[in-house]
């Protein structure tokens, strides 16, 4: 195995103070960011993409665990520190600069079905996983999802109906894949610590439920859990067969969102992903025969 110098000596080396407007708060616990590279299973040869790899700590124990690392990092100052590493490493790391939010993730991994772990900043982090989340083809080209967030915003992904941190994220994670919470982070694991705990959530793509659009699920929770103390009634009032919708799957329309699980939701969007054309032809009679 690589014999590597320690993560702080690369970074004081390579003169990588963490920038903040960057969201740069680095892990150096090499056991534990060997636990992190852990959570998807084994990963010896598979393709694994790494956003933010910073200094590298995360991206080293990838490749100690065998995988074939493409990493997406944005900022420069950090490209001669894992252009080190990928020496170490011949032929397991390539690097790209570049923005994770401008840049097509399948495309980059030419086809290959890939693992993606990172600890992201937290807004590009949400960002990002609704993007990989949201996606209309089934199942995605990435077989799993192993991602540091705010400890509340894992809890709201991987949150049960009926709570107060469920919502949109838990009901976009939950629908067609399995979210589970998967380690919990102290701050002081950072350099800088952070002013908030983390938590990685690990994420695993299950079968689709059928006839259901993302599009039209993302709506739904859109108008759903916008307006979540009020009644489904008002809040969803908007989306059209909306109101037709719940009584069709028996849902009352006195209801808020947080009280339905995420098969109702499923089961709602299905029918408003049927032929639309039919309730909104009905509510559009309903409406001609009232005026
Ligand atoms: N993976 C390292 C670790 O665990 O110590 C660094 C984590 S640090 C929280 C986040 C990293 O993401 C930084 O290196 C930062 O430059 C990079 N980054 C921030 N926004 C990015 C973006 N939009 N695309 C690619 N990298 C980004």
């Amino acid at each position: 195995m690589a014999d590597l110098p320690p993560l702080r000596e690369v970074i004081a080396r390579h003169d990588l103070a963490a920038s903040k407007a960057l969201g740069q708060n680095f892990l150096l616990d090499e056991q534990l960011l060997a636990r992190i590279a852990a959570i998807p299973g084994d990963l010896a040869g598979r393709a694994v993409l790494e956003v933010g790899p910073g200094p590298g700590g995360l991206t080293r124990a990838l490749l100690r665990a065998g995988a074939r690392v493409t990493a997406i990092e944005m900022d420069r100052r950090c490209l001669p520190a894992l252009a080190e590493l990928g020496e170490a490493f011949p032929g397991q790391l390539r690097v790209v600069e570049g923005d994770a939010l401008k840049l097509e993730h399948d495309a980059l991994m030419a086809g290959e079905r890939y693992a993606v772990l990172s600890n992201l900043p937290y807004n590009v982090g949400t960002a990002l996983f609704t993007r990989w989340l949201g996606g209309e083809s089934w199942p995605p080209c990435w077989t799993s999802l192993t991602l540091m967030f705010q400890q509340e915003v894992a809890q709201r992904i991987v949150s049960p109906a009926d709570t107060s941190a469920y919502g949109r994220l838990a009901v976009l994670a939950q629908w067609r894949s399995t979210a589970q919470l998967a380690m919990k982070v102290h701050r002081s694991a950072f350099t800088p610590p952070p002013k908030v705990m983390s938590a990685i959530v690990h994420v695993e793509p299950a079968a689709m439920p059928g006839g259901v659009s993302p599009r039209a699920l993302e709506r739904l929770t859109q108008a759903a859990f916008g307006q979540r103390r009020k009644m489904l009634r008002q809040s969803v009032k908007g989306i059209p067969g909306a109101i037709e919708a719940l009584a069709a799957v028996g849902i009352e329309a006195e209801r808020r969102a947080e009280t339905l699980t995420v098969g109702d939701f499923v089961a709602i969007a299905r029918v408003l992903s049927g032929p639309q054309e039919t309730i909104a032809s009905t509510r559009a009679n309903s409406d001609f025969k009232r005026n």
